[in-house]
Parts: C-alpha cells; sequence; structure tokens
C-alpha cells in the first residue's frame, strides 16, 4: 500500500475490521477455498481519491473459471445444495443478509476505498439495497411452484408445469456498484436453487471478495458461490462459451454486451443482459422548479454520474428553461466534491484514470460541437480522479454528448416547447434503460408514461428503486430483468408434466 493511501485512510480513521481487510493478501473463493490464480498473475488495485497503490488481486485464468464452475456444476447437479428444503435456502439467505448487516459499516469502507465512491452514500445505497435485496429474495424461496392444468385432449391426464432452477449461473459485473449489482443477480439465483460463479470488474473486486469470507461465515455449503477476479477479456469472455454454465447473467456496456450476448446465444444459454443508458428527463411547465431542479441534479450526479440509469439528459419546458437552469446551478454549488471517505462528500472522484479521460474527452467534443458549458467542464486538480459536475445548455439531439453514454457528471439540457416534441426528443435514443417526468399535472403525467420507451418511468423523482420492482432496459439496454418477481423467470425453466391416468 502506498505511503499516500495509508495516510488518506489514517486522515479519515476507518475501522480496524477494514484495515484487517485491506492488509491481507486478497485470494479467489473457489469451491470454498481462497486460492491464487493458477498462473500466480496478479494486478494493482488503485485507490481512485489519492492515485496511490491500494492492493493487488488475482487475475484468474481459464483453468481457475473451470475450476469453480466444476465446483459448482457439483453442488446443482447432486450436492448437498441441491437437497436443501426451500425454507433452508430462506434461511441461509436470511442470515447472509444478517451478517451483511452486521459488517455494514466495513462493507461502505471497502467499496468506497476501491471504488472511490462516497462512504455515506455505499452505505445507504450500496450496502442497504445489497441487505433487501438478500431479504427479499429470501421470502421468495418458499414460494416458487407451478400450476396444473386441465386439458381438453380426448382421455385422462393429469398435467402441470414444475418450477426448475436454470442451473449453474455466470454473473459478470461492472464497476459502480460492485457489491449491489452483484446481489441483484445472486439473491434471485440462490432462491430459485441456481448456483454460481462470479466474475467481479477487475477494478472494483474487493467488496466481492470480504463477502465470500461472509458465504462461509453464513454456513452456505462450498461451491454453491465461486468469486473468480480477473480479466474480462479471459475470465469473462470464457464465461461466455463456458459449457458448463446455464445462464450468463451480464451487467456491463452495451457494446460488450452485445459481443457476450452473441456468444453465449451459440449455445443457447439462457440470458439477462442489463446494459447502458442515457435516460430522459422531462421537466414539464407546472412542475415544482426548485424540487424538481434538486432532484434532477440528485439524478445525474449520484455516484458522479457513474449510475447506468442517470438522468443524463434534461428537456426543460422553454418557458422556465431559465429559471431552471438557475436553480439546478444554485443547487449543484452546493454539492461537496471530496474524496470518498470524506462523509459529507457527493462528489467522489471517478474509478481510474482513463474514466476521467473519457468524460474529459466528451466534455471537450461537448465545446467543440457548440454546447454551452453552463456550469464546470474541467478536471478538478489532483490527486484523485475528479472532475466537476458539469451542465450543458442548449444542446442538440445529434451531438454526441446528448447520445453517446458519458458515464460521468456531466447533464445535457434543451428547451422545448410541445409535449409531443418532448416525447420525441426522450425516444431519440439507442438507449431505454430508464426516463423521469416531472409535472403536477396528473393527467399528462399518466397519458406521457406509456409513449416512453424506457424500462423504468419515474415521476418527480429519479432511481427510486426498491428490491419489489423489476429493473432492466428497452431497446439497446439490454433485455430481461433483475429485481422483482419478474426476475425468478430468467432463472426459472418450465417444465410440462404429462401423466396419463387409467
Ligand atoms: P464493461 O462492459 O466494460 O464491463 C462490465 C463487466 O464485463 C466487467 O466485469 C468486465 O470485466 C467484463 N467484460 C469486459 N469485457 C468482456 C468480454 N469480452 N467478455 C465478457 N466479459 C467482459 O462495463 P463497465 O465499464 O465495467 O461498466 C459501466 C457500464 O455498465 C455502463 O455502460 C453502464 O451503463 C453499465 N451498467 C448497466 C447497469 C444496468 O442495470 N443496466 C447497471 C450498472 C452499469
Amino acid at each position: 500500500m502506498d505511503a499516500i493511501v495509508k495516510q488518506y485512510l489514517q486522515t479519515y480513521g476507518i475501522s480496524e475490521a477494514a484495515q484487517r481487510f485491506l492488509s491481507k493478501a486478497q485470494k479467489m473463493f473457489i469451491g470454498g477455498a481462497w486460492v491464487d490464480g493458477s498462473d500466480g498473475a496478479s494486478a494493482e488495485v488503485t485507490e481512485p481519491s489519492t492515485e496511490g497503490l491500494l492492493t493487488h488481486i488475482p487475475m484468474g485464468t481459464v483453468a481457475d473459471l473451470d475450476r469453480a464452475v466444476a465446483a459448482a456444476r457439483e453442488q446443482f447437479d447432486g450436492g448437498e445444495w441441491s437437497a436443501l428444503k426451500p425454507a433452508e435456502r430462506e434461511r441461509l439467505l436470511q442470515r447472509l443478509a444478517d451478517l451483511i448487516e452486521l459488517n455494514a459499516h466495513e462493507l461502505a469502507e471497502i467499496e468506497s476505498i476501491d471504488m472511490g465512491k462516497s462512504v455515506s452514500q455505499a452505505l445507504e445505497v450500496d450496502i442497504q439495497g445489497t441487505i433487501d435485496t438478500f431479504r427479499y429474495f429470501a421470502g421468495w424461496a418458499t414460494k416458487i411452484h407451478g400450476r396444473t392444468a386441465e386439458p381438453s385432449l380426448p382421455g385422462n391426464y393429469l398435467a402441470y408445469t414444475r418450477k426448475e432452477p436454470v442451473g449453474v449461473v455466470g454473473i459478470i459485473v461492472p464497476w459502480n456498484f460492485p457489491l449491489q449489482t452483484m446481489a441483484w443477480k445472486l439473491g434471485a439465483a440462490l432462491a430459485t436453487g441456481c448456483t454460481v460463479v462470479v466474475k467481479p470488474a477487475e477494478l472494483t473486486s474487493l467488496s466481492a471478495l470480504r463477502f465470500a469470507e461472509l458465504v462461509q461465515e453464513a454456513g452456505i455449503p462450498d461451491g454453491v458461490i465461486n468469486i473468480v477476479t480477473g480479466r474480462g477479456s479471459v475470465v469473462g469472455a470464457a464465461m461466455a462459451t463456458h459449457a458448463g454454465i446455464d445462464k450468463l447473467s451480464f451487467t456491463g456496456s452495451t457494446p460488450v454486451g452485445i459481443t457476450v450476448g452473441k456468444t453465449a446465444m451459440d449455445q443457447m444459454k439462457r440470458l439477462t443482459l442489463e446494459l447502458g443508458g442515457k435516460s430522459a428527463v422531462i421537466v414539464r411547465e407546472d412542475a415544482d422548479i426548485k424540487a424538481a431542479a434538486q432532484a434532477v441534479a440528485n439524478g445525474v450526479f449520484f455516484n458522479s454520474g457513474q449510475v447506468c440509469d442517470a438522468g443524463t439528459r434534461a428537456y426543460i419546458h422553454r418557458s422556465i428553461y431559465a429559471q431552471f437552469l438557475e436553480e439546478l446551478i444554485a443547487y449543484t454549488r452546493t454539492l461537496k466534491v471530496a474524496p470518498g471517505l470524506d462523509a459529507e462528500c457527493f462528489i467522489s472522484p471517478l474509478v481510474s484514470a482513463q474514466q476521467q479521460a473519457r468524460v474529459l474527452e466528451y466534455i471537450e467534443a461537448g465545446k467543440q460541437e457548440g454546447a454551452e458549458v453552463a456550469y464546470g467542464g474541467q478536471a478538478v486538480t489532483g490527486p484523485g480522479y475528479f472532475v466537476e459536475p458539469t451542465i450543458f445548455a442548449n444542446c442538440r439531439n445529434d451531438m454526441r454528448i446528448v447520445q453517446e453514454e458519458i458515464f460521468g457528471p456531466v447533464l445535457v439540457t434543451a428547451p422545448f416547447d410541445e409535449d409531443d416534441e418532448a416525447v420525441e426528443l426522450a425516444n431519440d435514443s439507442l438507449f431505454g434503460l430508464a426516463a423521469a417526468l416531472y409535472s403536477n399535472d396528473l393527467g399528462r403525467v399518466h397519458s406521457l408514461i406509456p409513449r416512453l420507451r424506457a424500462g423504468s418511468v419515474y415521476v418527480n423523482a429519479h432511481s427510486t428503486i426498491d428490491p419489489c420492482m423489476p429493473f432492466g432496459g428497452y431497446k439497446q439496454s439490454g433485455f430481461g430483468k433483475d429485481l422483482g418477481a419478474e426476475q425468478l423467470d430468467y432463472l426459472l425453466e418450465t417444465k410440462a408434466v404429462w401423466i396419463t391416468l387409467p
């Protein structure tokens, strides 16, 4: 660990538990054993607020993946896990949730130090969301069943359906909500009786490894959950082709999702793809301007804009455009730009130097295309991969900053005159993850909701996410759903059983 990182951790005073975890040699978790990669390779982990070396993680190989899949297969195809009653799976999921709750503070610290995000937001959103997800799906374990039918065929039959777990699930997750995204996929998989192999993002694997310690402590049988750290191009790509994986559940960018999805289809793997977004926000003239401006800023700048459903394109009625921008800027000014461990940090550093460079390039592209910088627009002097929260005014829909996913604290705005125009602008995107409407006219709101081509529509708020509601995109934002009862359909096969009766 570099001196600058040690100094940072000392300044903010992290827990002894987090210190213990961060100072030990990190290993992968395969078949209940803690192991290095088969070729001994590892990668450096950089702390984003200081740009210093934090630790190393093993870089798994295809051989490591093979061992993880074999362990998961053994448990699924007749191991201890396959024999567990639903109520026992429920109890284990609840125990896991209890342990996460008990260690919530430490997990939030690890997530903040690894990814750069605000520790307070990590506790409130990432860790609480993880706990809630396991508790929600624990409840489902005992409520999965088929149905009986009454065939009209001549003869006498008992016809019924069985819901059966899809098998070994390969889970690939990104770096923006490392633990929570993994939990979204794990909760339903375990509730239905599947076993899993997880590949965390190479930038943010630490919370998954700490989580694996809790998996052991909870008494979940060895091999049910395996964590293989490593590169997407090696471990991730091999997951898409692995014959021992029945379903691939991927969250990440649209280009990688398309590649992974095509490969997985060669073997007819079941698929969930949760991909990129460029979510539109419509602010009507009857909205509460101040409240809407604050919600729009929170909806785009939370997690420094590294949020798949961030409301990154705001279309605002022309009659309130100037006043709305004023409120937006005034509120954005109050958002504290600070290192992730600062309890009041709202705008944290971006995850990596590469992500910072990408966001700054987009900001330059926006300026060159003629968008007006109404606020921000620069990197913050380091150390740390900070970018100022940035607001562009008077954008056109054909600009790259309006069409492409930036994944940083950048909001593009434009005025509109009629609802029809706002809907057209909002839907003019390859993506369709989410949309938000700000209005106090209930009738207009209800008439606009069906016209928005997006998987979630938020009204007078942004990113209100709870495990009881499905999450997933339209268009190139993916297919399949995480969360909600809907997710279970993507982890279950339906078997039709016909019994000829005398
Ligand atoms: P990414 O696509 O680069 O990587 C995502 C994961 O895929 C990582 O674990 C990576 O190692 C792995 N990967 C990379 N190349 C691979 C390959 N060839 N084969 C298999 N796996 C491979 O995405 P990212 O930069 O980590 O995350 C940001 C993206 O994730 C954004 O586009 C964001 O919108 C999206 N995202 C979507 C959701 C959602 O629910 N829709 C949620 C969070 C993030």
